[in-house]
């Protein structure tokens, strides 16, 4: 059984782990992420790949989780634009110097993918994991497979706008992908501290509760999955996961909510976990 490497690759750190086939942490990495032209960065990246695998003393499957995704016809890497990769043939240039195949994921699919198989999704059929940081990602996992999607963009909700919107929030804050509104704008962890500034924590956290309820029960309207896996910063708001449950019968198109709302079981780990996930064990 082959020992298999997860890299969480962000904007700031790259995350190197290696894990036995029983999914045993060998060995953790943490460097900065390269912020050289493309081929000192993809040089550099493909080092620390390798002497990853020379202290594991094994050649390792590869996954890798990153912002964006590879676009499924093009092979460049879009949305990703903080890092030095963006726009390029990530997957395929990677591929020549390591002489094998790759697997890249969005991280946020990684994510999910890492929870549905033995995180707080394990045993569901359809797990959806929503990440709350910085932004707001989501990633789609059925019968422990990602749904990547047609563009690879499956499971990007924090990218529509958030529903049933007052007249107070109409027409919302400008995103970062140019459009007005977006959920990421309402969700996300700076989102959660404009508002606690705004109103102090109790009303902060009863606007917000009832926001992410609405960006929920969009999520259960289209997919229906049997639970929504919490991760990023805002998911360590206990509160949330009695409020928000609470609130989702307001706005779901069924007469009983019976999804459940629960944290990340393996917290800031799944994306190196997800990623060495992409292949079986
Ligand atoms: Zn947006």
């Amino acid at each position: 059984m082959a020992l298999r490497l997860g890299v969480d690759l962000g904007g700031t750190k790259i995350e190197i782990a290696v894990f036995d086939p029983d999914l045993r942490e060998l060995l953790r990495r943490r460097v900065p992420t390269p912020r050289a032209g493309y081929d000192a960065a993809l040089e550099e990246f493909a080092g620390l790949i390798l002497e990853a695998e020379n202290e594991a003393g094994a050649q390792c499957t590869v996954g890798i989780g990153m912002p964006g995704t590879i676009h499924p016809r093009s092979g460049r890497v879009i949305n990703a634009y903080n890092t030095p990769f963006n726009g390029r043939r990530l997957k395929h240039d990677l591929e020549a110097m390591l002489k094998r195949e790759i697997r890249v994921a969005n991280d946020a699919n990684c994510f999910a993918l890492s929870e549905a198989i033995d995180g707080a999704g394990a045993g569901s059929a359809v797990v959806f994991g929503a990440i709350l940081g910085t932004g707001v990602g989501g990633g789609i996992v059925v019968e422990g497979k990602v749904l990547h999607g047609h563009h690879g963009i499956a499971g990007e909700w924090g990218h529509t706008p958030l529903p049933w919107m007052t007249r107070e929030e109409h027409p919302g804050p400008t995103c970062n992908c140019g459009r007005r509104g977006c959920i990421e704008q309402w969700c996300s962890g700076p989102a959660l501290r404009r508002e606690k500034d705004a109103r102090g924590e109790e009303n902060a956290l009863a606007v917000y509760a009832d926001r992410l309820a609405r960006a929920f029960s969009l999520v259960i309207n289209f997919l229906d999955p049997e639970v929504i896996v919490v991760g990023g910063g805002v998911s360590r708001e206990q509160r949330l996961y009695a409020s928000v449950p609470e609130l989702l019968p307001r706005y779901v198109y069924s007469p009983a909510v019976e999804t459940q709302i629960v944290p990340a079981k393996h917290g800031d780990a799944s994306g190196v976990r997800g990623a060495a996930m992409l292949w079986p064990g």
